[in-house]
């Protein structure tokens, strides 16, 4: 099983893991950085290919440790045994972990999801928060429904702050990028053919999430953190719902909102 000691920081391999937290880097590499064995352990059981498994030396040993080794051999990747110094340089300043992975991404095609099993769909029109994004994905997946679709700018799924927000789950929840104008263009079939519905959720003109009770494939459409749905999305929906705020408070957090709205809607099915 290939195995290499580092010691240092400056060693061109560490380096070149370090530079996956730019965004640029991980959309040239197609990889990211997943932190923690519990996380890492998540990617192996679903058999995503892993090309780095980063480690203290100390952690060797352990079994969970030796699982991740193999799938990595089996990939063909490369483990790691490194110091405490080189684990801080790519882990989390405050909370550094002894097992880092360095895994492919995966994005899914609007085309891929008419084949994949759907009752349930997460619409994110332009998120920009890695923590609302990574807690969304981690809620999509605790309750059961099956993917996210990313419309125009959004930030990265696979950013570290993310992917530490899904707590695993960005290995079980297929994830889509999408501009407006594609999206809008596949919602015809999925109306027309599958007899989806389009539920957006805004605090203007909306009814009561109590209201409805989806019988049918849906998407939850949820908007930007500042600016809400855009006035495009909005004409595309069948439902417009939203959380009564009774305080003065005048919205609620982006995922917060999601997790609300998807067991309010879920409920009935189960
Ligand atoms: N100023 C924005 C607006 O007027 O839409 C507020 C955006 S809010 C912080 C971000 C997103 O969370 C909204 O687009 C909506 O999807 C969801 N959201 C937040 N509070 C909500 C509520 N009370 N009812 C329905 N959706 C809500």
């Amino acid at each position: 099983m290939p195995i290499k000691e580092i010691t240092s920081t400056a060693n061109p391999i560490i380096k070149e893991i370090k530079a996956l937290e730019m965004r640029k880097k991980r959309k040239e590499t197609g990889l990211f950085l997943a932190e923690g064995l519990r996380t890492i352990l998540e990617g192996v059981e679903l058999n995503v290919p892993l090309k780095y498994l980063i480690y203290h030396h100390d952690q060797k040993n352990r079994s969970e440790v030796k699982r991740a080794q193999e799938h990595c051999n089996l990939h063909k990747g490369l483990c790691l045994e490194v110091n405490q110094q080189v684990l801080e340089k790519l882990s989390h300043k405050d909370n550094p972990q002894s097992v880092l992975g360095v895994f492919e991404q995966k994005f899914y095609s609007l085309k891929d999801l008419d084949h994949l099993h759907q009752k349930t769909i997460v619409v994110l029109e332009q998120v920009r928060d890695p923590g609302n994004l990574g807690t969304i994905i981690r809620t999509i997946d605790s309750v059961g429904a099956d993917a996210v679709i990313l419309i125009d700018q959004c930030c990265d799924p696979y950013s570290i702050e993310a992917t530490r927000a899904t707590m695993g789950s960005i290995f079980s929840v297929p994830i889509l990028l999408c501009s407006f104008a594609e999206f809008a263009d596949w919602s015809k079939n999925y109306k027309a053919r599958r007899k989806g519905t389009l539920i957006g959720t805004t605090l203007q003109s909306a009814k009561d999430f109590r209201e409805i009770k989806p019988q049918q494939l849906f998407c939850l459409v949820m908007g930007n953190e500042q600016a809400g749905l855009t006035d495009k999305m909005r004409d595309l929906l069948d439902e417009n719902i939203k959380l009564p705020m009774n305080g003065r408070a005048d919205s609620l957090n982006l995922s917060v909102a999601t997790g609300i709205m998807l067991y309010a809607l879920l409920e009935p099915w189960n």
